[in-house]
Formats: structure tokens, C-alpha cells, sequence
């Protein structure tokens, strides 16, 4: 079951889950959004984990959740990104982790999570690193971003 959230560009903000509000994952070009509600769900329970790991409350930044057509086309996403369709979000690594790990504690938390696929964007503690996470089982062929040059 999926619960599908769009807000227009001058539709107000509210609270998604107890972490994440709606501006977090708007487009950043018009300011629209589409997102399933299972995703801010999920960047939640990975929130929880990173910070049981960590011993500290570790908020997460979100560098992109929805991506409009037109957005996702001027960046070079692909045609079927879960980003038009509110079912991914790109997430920075936290402070203290690299990315790496940080893939690895959404990919060991997918089930309870509800994460379908996880992509590690960023070398060893890399300045830009940070993980695609993706909700949704649509395109099954595609299993792992590990590594991907292209961007979803
Ligand atoms: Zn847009």
C-alpha cells in the first residue's frame, strides 16, 4: 500500500514524520511535491539507527526528495527516477561515518525500514557522500546503485 502526499509549490508545509517535515523534500527547482508517506517513515527509522550506532541524537539531511520532470531532466536523472515519483530520497552522511557504512546500516535495516534499494554515492568519508534510498519494488532488474555512474 502506498499513501502518495503532492503539494503545490504554494501549498503550506507540515510534518511528514517527527523528524521530517515536507520542505524537506520538495523540488528544489518549483517547489512541488510527491512523496509516499512510507518514505519520510523510513528516513525515520534509519534517523533512529544511525543515532542508536552513534550514541547521539544524528539528524539526517535530505539533499533531494522529489524531483519534478523538468528537475530531474536539467540534472540528467533517469526517465523512471523514484524521485518524480516521491519514492526516494538522498540523504547526506552523517558526520563521524562514511558512506559506506552508512549504506550499509539503511541496506542491514531495509526490512524493518521498508527499503527496497540502497545506492552509496561517495568515497571514504567523502566530502559529497550520501546514499540514495528507495522505497519502491518497481524495476526489479534493477537491484543495487553500488558504484552507478548515473544518477536515479
Ligand atoms: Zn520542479
Amino acid at each position: 500500500m502506498s499513501r502518495i502526499i503532492t503539494l503545490n509549490p504554494t501549498d503550506p508545509d507540515y510534518q511528514l514524520a517527527p523528524h521530517f517535515n515536507s520542505r524537506e523534500f520538495r523540488c528544489h527547482h518549483c517547489g512541488a511535491l510527491v512523496v509516499d508517506l512510507r518514505l519520510p517513515a523510513a528516513c525515520e527509522r534509519l534517523r533512529k539507527e544511525v543515532s542508536d550506532i552513534l550514541g547521539r541524537d544524528t539528524p539526517l539531511r535530505l539533499t533531494c526528495g522529489h524531483r519534478c520532470k523538468i528537475h530531474n531532466a536539467a540534472i540528467g536523472g533517469v526517465r523512471w527516477s523514484g524521485h518524480i515519483r516521491g519514492t526516494a530520497a538522498d540523504i547526506v552522511t552523517p558526520r563521524r561515518m562514511n558512506t559506506r557504512i552508512f549504506a550499509g546500516i539503511a541496506w542491514d535495516i531495509r526490512e524493518a525500514a521498508g527499503i527496497a534499494r540502497v545506492g552509496c554515492y561517495g568515497g571514504y568519508h567523502g566530502k559529497f557522500g550520501f546514499i540514495h534510498v528507495e522505497i519502491s519494488k518497481l524495476f526489479p532488474w534493477y537491484k543495487s546503485t553500488w558504484g552507478d555512474s548515473f544518477i536515479v
